[in-house]
């Protein structure tokens, strides 16, 4: 059974996993926030491309780059001439649409036939039906001001991907740590897009972080390390449990790419909300960035193969995630609800939620129990977490009865449950029990990091 976006929407609210930004005063359309579970879910979506990215690996590198850039990044980047969406705006309640998205939903409509064009000129308001306007190219830069004194302010940019501040440091990080090719620079870090219209929840939203790595190659074996990155990336998706039926490939057609790309694909998923959304793409960019960057900056950044002699400007094989969007599809695809799993008779209820998230994933990776409130046990229990401290994140709960907390935790995706009863106070062992096996385990109390560690390997 697909879970409604509706349903993510109030389950990510209803247990602190994102809320609406600045809710109190009404919010601000297109922005969250990301609550206690939230942000550690998002973290450890961050933590695992980091690992995958850069700790796993000899030939890639780290960056944090700066938010604010100046104008001239962006007109050597060509943002500034072309990174335009299609804005058409309603002549009665002036609500603005992208036209390409009205064109390809209107294609999608039940009975429409492929091979009769749709013109905008054809399509009506989709909120009043009133007349839409001509397209206009409506640019997605945030462009702000730095300084205090008044008129005498420059011109930035907030940037419009994080990939631009790669480029701007391939020649430091090249002198800096010696880097020949092929190497790689992987940054995670917001990026800011005026986004005509932000819809589908943290899906598209006009500020998000992106997870991004530029791999410079000589040109010959660029072809090669794009089915690299192809595969690298996949995988990554696939080993942190996202189910293969929800994802797919899908090229980008020439129309459709940057004029300087050689090669795009995306890795698309099955969204709630109908049809399928780029979740990653991975591009052959050429030597356009360091060519532009080169002409703009007057640096030569071009590289001198050491053994053959060859100088080239390198190509860029890109592979970018959206770490919103990743986090999004993991709980959407984790999401599952189930026949009720505990109670007997009477007490059991119609159903019951399991996040099924990957245990790397989970922002909670035990929670402690103690049967009681009786302040042995309660002692005992304090005295589990602490020694679990140093080695994984957990919740402490004593509220309610033990089924209830199971539940409680399951909802949240917690692979373990550690529960302390009076026997602990004699035996010195807890009862360790897995989320989706619902199995349990005797475990020694001086084991129990042991234990999880292994757990976590
Ligand atoms: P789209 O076609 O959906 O607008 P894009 O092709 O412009 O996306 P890229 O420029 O390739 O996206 O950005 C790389 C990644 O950054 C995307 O795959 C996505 O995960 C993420 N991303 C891009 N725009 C947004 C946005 N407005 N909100 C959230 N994430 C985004």
């Amino acid at each position: 059974m697909s879970t409604s976006l509706e349903t993510i929407v109030s389950f990510a609210k209803r247990r602190g996993f994102i809320f609406p930004s600045a809710e109190i005063y009404g919010g601000l359309s297109s922005c969250y926030d990301y609550g206690p579970l939230g942000v550690e879910l998002k973290n450890n979506v961050k933590k695992a491309w980091w690992k995958a990215m850069v700790q796993q690996r000899n030939d890639v590198v780290g960056l944090d780059s700066s938010i604010l850039t100046p104008e001239i990044v962006w007109e050597a980047s060509g943002h500034l001439q072309s990174f335009h969406d299609p804005l058409v705006e309603c002549s009665k309640c002036h609500h603005r649409f992208r036209a390409d998205h009205l064109l390809e939903a209107k294609q999608a409509e039940p009975g429409h036939m492929k091979e009769k064009p749709v013109d905008i000129k054809d399509i009506d308001c989709p909120d009043c039906g009133a007349d839409l306007s001509e397209p206009q190219n409506f640019n997605l830069l945030m462009k702000t001001e730095l300084g205090a004194v008044e008129g005498k302010k420059d011109t930035a940019y907030m940037r419009g991907e994080t990939c631009q501040g790669i480029y701007l440091n391939f020649l430091n990080t090249v002198n800096s740590m010696r880097k020949k090719l092929p190497f790689g620079i992987a940054q995670i870090g917001k990026a800011f897009r005026n986004e005509i219209t932000t819809k589908n929840f943290t899906f598209r939203t006009r500020e998000f972080e992106q997870m991004e790595q530029q791999y410079f190659v000589n040109p010959k074996e660029a072809d090669s390390f794009f089915e690299h990155w192809k595969e690298q990336r996949w995988n990554w998706y696939m080993k942190l449990g996202i189910k293969e039926e929800n994802i797919r490939w899908r090229q980008h057609a020439e129309d459709e790419r940057a004029h300087y790309a050689v090669d795009a694909w995306d890795i698309e998923y099955k969204t709630p909300w109908g049809g399928w959304g780029e979740m990653a793409g991975i591009h052959n960019r050429g030597d356009w960035d360091l060519s532009r960057h080169s002409k703009y900056s007057k640096q030569d950044l071009s590289y001198k193969d050491q053994q053959t002699g060859d100088k080239f400007i390198p190509h860029i094989i890109e592979t970018s995630d959206g770490a919103d969007r990743a986090t999004l599809m993991f709980l959407v695809d984790a999401y599952d609800e189930v026949e009720t799993r505990s109670g007997k008779g009477g007490t059991k209820h119609d159903k019951e939620v399991v996040l099924r998230l990957h245990k790397d994933l989970a922002p909670i990776k035990a929670a402690i129990l103690p049967l009681s409130k009786k302040e042995p046990l309660q002692k005992l229990a304090h005295e589990v977490q602490a020694g679990l401290w140093g080695s994984c994140m957990t919740q402490y709960d004593e509220t309610g009865a033990i089924g209830k907390r199971y539940r409680r935790q399951d909802e949240i995706g917690t692979p373990y449950c550690v529960t302390v009863d009076f026997d602990s106070l004699e035996d010195k062992s807890v009862t360790v029990r897995d989320r989706d096996t619902m199995e349990q385990d005797r475990v020694k109390i001086e084991e129990l990091a042991d234990y999880l560690k292994d757990k976590f390997k």
